[in-house]
This record gives structure tokens, C-alpha cells and sequence, in this order.
């Protein structure tokens, strides 16, 4: 039931022809102001917009060519859904993505233009769900978000891709939601460096993981609309991989308020020129927050770029943007 770095190398080797091994850039701002050097993983530059091709690519390569020719299925409304469509279509399988009606029609066509059919169900993530399992029990292959093996496997690429162009790194910056990102950078960066101390980010608004943490167990917590919309979601109460590993091999969590994620958002645009989606940026909201505070060499990951282009606007004129409010 564990997960070895042999199969982060293997899932390296797997992967190697459908993603792209991001750069590492410095940031002189964020150096300047925590007086340690910190670098950005630019992983918003990933094919299909963030890392969670990574562990698709993993997970739907791994399977045999009996289950390639049945299909995979998933449900996801963002980043996971895209990441399953290009990381099939790159590689001959079919994909299927199940969302609600309620969602909306730009993130329904980021998905198809990645490839995938959309099966429209349902008012909810769950009767999607159900709709995802019924298609699984006909057959096709369901591939989850983060907790399973060779999810987090493929996402812990990027751990090993974090040691190698930073040897000396002391601290890791990493989203943190069901836990698949950081559960799988954390087992490969201490496996490669094993003084290094990981932090968890997420968003005030509903963090089910730092919850699950504080209570000892999974548990469910309401979901909130938030800037950093990709953090959402729960851990699942029969999780079996993220929340233990999350437990054992991250160091903190921090949680951040709306305004904080917003001018994190602002900052990777004006200071280092870079489009960033919420969740993507919680990374540089922490340390402008003062809410991380550094004692060596830093990684800030920038796990993805799917932003709302208005939305994005609004935010780096500088419109208090209450997501909240637009969703009531
Ligand atoms: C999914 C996602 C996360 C969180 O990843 P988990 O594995 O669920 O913790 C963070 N950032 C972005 C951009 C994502 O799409």
C-alpha cells in the first residue's frame, strides 16, 4: 500500500513523452523580501495548464491495453478533467469526463478542447458521480484525482524535478487540497533531501484536509466558493493514501483569507510576470502574508494557470473580488 521512490523514477520514465519538466526561475522580489533565495516552479506552464497531468499521464499509462481499449472516466469540473482528456488523447485512449449541469460552459469546453466526451448529469458532483460509476461498472476505467497510487506517483515527479534544480532547498511551498501534490513532492523530495521541511497551503474557505488533520481522521467540512477554487472539495472519508501520507510527511499547513490569495495573485502578474490562478498562487500569498517564515533556500510551486481571464483581470486592477458574494 505504500509508495516507493522506485515507483516515482518508474512513473519519471512513463510520463517523460506527454509532460513537460517545467522550469525553475528565481524571484528576486520574494528573495528580496524573505532575505532567503526563493525560487518559482513555474508549473502553470505544464501542458494542459497544471500539474495534474502528471499523474493522469501516470495512471492511464500504467494500465494494460485491455483497459486502454475500454477507456477511462472521470469527474472533475477543472485541472483534474483536463489533465485526464489530454493525458488520454495524447495517448490513443478514449476519455470521458462527467460534470453537472451547473457548470459552466467555459470550463465544459476547456475540457473538450483537451480532447475528452462530456457527459452532462445531474445538479451535483455527486450525481455525476453516480453517472462516473455507472460508466465504470460498464467497463471503462475510473481515474480519481488524488487518491490513488499512481496519482500520486506521477505528481511526485515534480518533487524530483524540485530537488534537482535546487539541491540546496530547505523549504517547499505546495498546494494543498485532497493532498495528491503534496503527499507525492513531499515522499520525493525528503526521499532525495531528507532535512527538508514541506508546508501545506490552502484556503480559510473549507480546507478538508486541515480539518481531517486537526480531528485525526477525514472528515467533511462545507464547500465555500473561493479565489482558489481548484483547492476545493473534500478528502473522501474513506480516504486511503493522501491523508496518512499527509500526516506523516508534512511539516505545517497554513490556511489563507480571500484577500490574501488575491494579492498573491497580483504579485506573480505585476512582480513576476506571470498569470497564476488562485490556487496557484497561495504559494506567494504565504510568504507576503509573513504567514511562512524562511530560514534557508525556498521553492514556491505554481501549480497551475486555469484562471477565468475576466476574473484574472479584475483581480490585478485591483476590484475587491468576493467570490462569495457572485455565487449567493
Ligand atoms: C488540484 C490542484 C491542486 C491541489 O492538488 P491536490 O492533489 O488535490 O492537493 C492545487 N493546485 C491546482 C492548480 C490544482 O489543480
Amino acid at each position: 500500500m505504500s509508495i516507493t521512490v522506485d515507483d516515482v523514477l518508474a512513473a519519471r520514465a512513463r510520463i517523460a513523452g506527454t509532460i513537460r519538466a517545467t522550469p525553475v526561475e528565481p524571484s528576486p522580489s520574494l528573495t528580496e523580501r524573505a532575505g532567503q533565495p526563493v525560487n518559482l516552479k513555474l508549473e502553470h506552464h505544464q501542458r494542459s495548464g497544471s500539474f495534474k497531468l502528471r499523474g493522469a499521464a501516470n495512471a492511464i499509462l500504467k494500465l494494460s491495453d485491455a483497459e486502454k481499449a475500454r477507456g477511462v472516466v472521470a469527474v472533475s469540473t477543472g485541472n483534474h478533467g483536463r489533465g485526464v482528456a489530454r493525458a488520454a488523447r495524447e495517448n490513443g485512449v478514449r476519455a470521458v469526463v462527467c460534470m453537472s449541469r451547473l457548470v459552466p460552459r467555459n470550463k465544459l469546453d476547456a475540457i473538450r478542447a483537451e480532447g475528452a466526451e462530456v457527459v452532462i448529469t445531474g445538479r451535483s458532483q455527486d450525481e455525476a458521480q453516480v453517472e462516473a460509476d455507472r460508466l465504470a461498472a460498464g467497463g471503462m476505467v475510473m481515474i480519481p484525482p488524488f487518491d490513488h497510487a499512481d496519482i500520486i506517483a506521477g505528481q511526485a515527479t515534480l518533487g524530483l524535478e524540485i530537488v534537482e534544480a535546487m539541491p540546496e532547498v530547505e523549504t517547499v511551498l505546495v498546494q494543498l487540497s485532497g493532498g495528491g501534490l503534496i503527499a507525492g513532492v513531499a515522499l520525493a523530495a525528503k526521499a532525495r533531501r531528507p532535512g527538508v521541511r514541506v508546508v501545506g497551503i490552502s484556503m480559510e474557505r473549507g480546507a478538508a484536509m486541515h480539518a481531517s488533520l486537526a480531528a485525526g481522521h477525514p472528515v467533511e467540512v462545507e464547500e465555500m466558493p473561493t479565489l482558489a477554487d481548484s483547492l476545493g472539495g473534500g478528502i473522501g472519508l474513506r480516504n486511503r493514501y493522501t491523508f496518512r501520507m499527509v500526516r506523516d510527511l508534512v511539516d505545517e499547513v497554513v490556511l489563507l483569507t480571500e484577500d490574501e490569495i488575491a494579492a498573491g495573485i497580483r504579485h506573480a502578474y505585476f512582480a513576476e510576470r506571470q498569470i497564476v490562478e488562485g490556487s496557484g498562487a497561495v504559494g506567494i500569498a504565504a510568504l507576503l502574508a509573513d504567514k511562512v517564515r524562511l530560514a534557508g533556500p525556498a521553492m514556491v510551486v505554481l501549480s497551475g494557470g486555469n484562471i477565468d481571464m475576466t476574473l484574472h483581470h479584475r483581480v490585478v486592477s485591483g476590484e475587491t473580488v468576493d467570490v462569495a458574494a457572485a455565487a449567493a
